[in-house]
This record gives structure tokens, sequence and C-alpha cells, in this order.
């Protein structure tokens, strides 16, 4: 599954370029991470990196399952690559 480039787009503008996990489990406990990326270093190592990230392996690739997740975060669910 992969999202395609306009529906990241708008999950993208909806998150404001931020990260907004609120994972109980990550070290932004009880938090938002509210972690500020840059869109052009999705996938990548470094400052702002981030992925799209699918909230539910089975959601599909609509904009509803689509999350954008710093980098840190896209990791630690525990679904690289989903
Ligand atoms: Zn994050
Ligand atoms: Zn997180």
């Amino acid at each position: 599954m992969a999202f395609s480039g306009e529906t990241v787009e708008k999950a993208w503008r909806q998150a404001g370029g931020k990260c907004k996990c609120r994972r109980k489990r990550h070290d932004h406990n009880y938090g938002v991470c509210n972690k500020a990326l840059v869109f052009a270093n999705r996938g990548r190592e470094g400052r702002g990196s981030w992925e799209a990230h699918h909230m539910s392996a089975s959601g599909g690739d609509g904009l509803g399952n689509c999350e954008i997740l710093c980098w840190n975060c896209h990791v630690g669910t525990g679904t690289f690559g989903g």
C-alpha cells in the first residue's frame, strides 16, 4: 500500500507540518509530539524527517488513514514501512 502524493499533501496540510502523534509509549509521554517537520525530508534521515503512516494496516490509502509522523514516531509505531 502507498498513499498518493495528493493524499499525503492534504494530510500534511491538516497536520500543519507537525507530528500529531499521541502514542503514550513514545518519548513524548501523554502529550502531542508536535515536532516540526520539513516537507522535502520525507523518508530521509536528518532534521525534520517524517513519513506518511498508515494508521490502520487494513484501513486503505485514503486521507482518513494517513497520519503524518516524525521519523522517530514512525519507527516507534513498530510498523515500519507500513
Ligand atoms: Zn513525532
Ligand atoms: Zn510518537
